[in-house]
């Protein structure tokens, strides 16, 4: 099957920039490959459910102003939807319902009980106070509430968002429902219903995710240099789990520059050095660049882990890799997915590569609705497991299909969910 370039054909009349659009076209090929029947086809790549609401907040100063926020539900044929809340000033709907669309493939690919969903709220926290940011927490959970639940949708973390916004979104519900709902967010801190290993979880995926296509490739991580874009919860945790198995981390980043030492980088220092100074720039042991740089920088492996539409058709004939292994949701456009296709360079999706976070955010909801906590060793050791047959899973739709781990992926999710809405049908009829 030549996937390449008719999804390249196709790309160049679409927006290589809409992150919707880019799932679209790997899901038609991979539907296209399972001979998926047209209503199907329809329901699978249409969200179930789109919600806007306004969010009336009021600012330090004393004066009220309107946010607005999404929510996405893109399908609930295999469970509860499971998705990420996102505050950033750039978010719109086309990227809400991507980010849906690809938690419902991700969730089908490990394997978990859960459809897709994903929020986002039209803001800029670097220019808020955390007040301000927990009465924005609060007024979007109350306008999304209806349609939330620990068996209808239970939120996540994503950018800009972290445990304590899970703390304050499981507050709101909690005091609405009037009893403690620790089931509905996961992602949160251990001491309120939070699973041991969550903080890790997507960082750690992604190791095991390269861990496992260097095997395939032949290479060792005592010889791998690794690029790693963004320094968060997904590229700063896993550049330092890759660092402590034995990789050289040439280069990190954040949005405001890039370091790069090609004797690797210390990267517990480098960390230490972000937390103190809330910026990469300005730690000595390397080279500091413009983040235009770090994409074309010679390495082994490339991990994007920041955001969409990184790798795109201007940048991806330069790229100097074997092997990108994608932290970030949608960091390669359709365009440059037969671009690097056609050079050789193997792509670990997103939609398999950092599936760890929502592995183990499925970990956490059954912890908390059976009230029994495990150990980190547990977590880590299932989430190993999960990871691995999940790496299997996809290779093999792959090779079957004679296509790249891009669209092995889509077709193994696809046809998992295809399969339980055929069921589900069938019983109702
Ligand atoms: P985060 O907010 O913790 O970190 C984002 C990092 O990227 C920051 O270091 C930021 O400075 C940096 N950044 C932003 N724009 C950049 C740019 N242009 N160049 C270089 N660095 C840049 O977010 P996160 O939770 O680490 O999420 C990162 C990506 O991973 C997103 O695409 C998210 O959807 C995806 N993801 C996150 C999780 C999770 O569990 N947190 C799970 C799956 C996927």
């Amino acid at each position: 099957m030549t996937t390449g370039s008719a999804v390249a054909a196709e790309a160049a009349q679409q927006d290589e920039f809409n992150p919707f659009e880019a799932m679209r076209l790997r899901f038609d090929v991979a539907a296209t490959a399972l001979g998926l029947e047209p209503g199907l086809r329809q329901v699978l790549s249409t969200p179930d459910r789109e919600l806007t609401v306004a969010i009336p907040i009021e600012r330090d100063s004393g004066a009220l102003e309107v946010f607005k926020g999404y929510r996405v539900q893109h399908n609930t044929s295999r469970g509860p939807c499971k998705g990420g809340i996102r505050f950033a000033p750039d978010v719109n709907l086309n990227e809400v319902r991507a980010l849906a669309a690809w938690m419902t493939w991700k969730c089908s690919i490990v394997n978990i009980p859960f459809g897709g969903a994903k929020g986002g709220v039209i803001c800029d926290p670097r220019d808020m106070s955390r007040a301000e940011l927990e009465r924005l927490t609060r007024g979007y959970t109350l306008g999304i509430m209806d349609i939330l639940g620990p068996d209808r949708d239970v939120p996540a973390p994503d950018m800009n968002t972290d445990e304590n916004t899970m703390a304050w979104i499981m507050d709101t519900y909690s005091m609405h429902v009037r009893r403690t709902t620790t089931a509905i967010v996961t992602g949160k801190p251990i001491s309120i219903g939070g699973s041991r290993g969550r903080r890790e979880a997507t960082g750690r995926g992604v190791m095991i995710a390269c861990r496992e296509a260097l095997k395939k490739l032949g290479l060792r991580p005592e010889d791998t240099r690794v690029v790693v874009q963004g320094s968060g919860n997904v590229g700063g945790v896993g550049a330092m789990l890759m660092h402590r198995e034995g990789y050289s981390i040439v280069s990190m980043s954040d949005m405001y520059g890039t370091l790069h030492n090609a004797n690797g980088l210390d990267v517990p220092a480098v960390l230490a050095h972000l937390q103190e100074k809330r910026r990469l720039e300005g730690y000595g042991e390397a080279d500091y660049l413009k983040n235009s740089e770090q994409l074309l920088l010679d390495c082994d492996v490339l991990v994007p882990a920041a955001t969409e539409n990184q790798i795109t058709s201007a940048n991806a004939d330069k790229i100097r890799c074997k092997l990108v292994v994608e932290g970030a949701n949608g960091p390669t456009t359709a365009a440059a997915d037969s671009i690097l296709e056609d050079r050789g360079i193997v792509v670990v999706p997103d939609i398999l590569a950092n599936a760890g976070g929502v592995t183990v955010s499925y970990f956490e909801w059954v912890q908390d609705r059976a009230g029994y906590f495990w150990t980190e060793e547990i977590v880590n050791s299932r989430l190993e497991q999960i990871m691995v047959s999940a790496f299997q899973d996809v290779d093999a739709a792959a090779e079957k299909h004679g296509a790249s781990m891009r669209i092995g992926s889509y077709i193994l999710a696809v046809d998992r969910v295809a399969q339980v809405y055929r069921l589900r049908s069938q019983h109702a009829s």
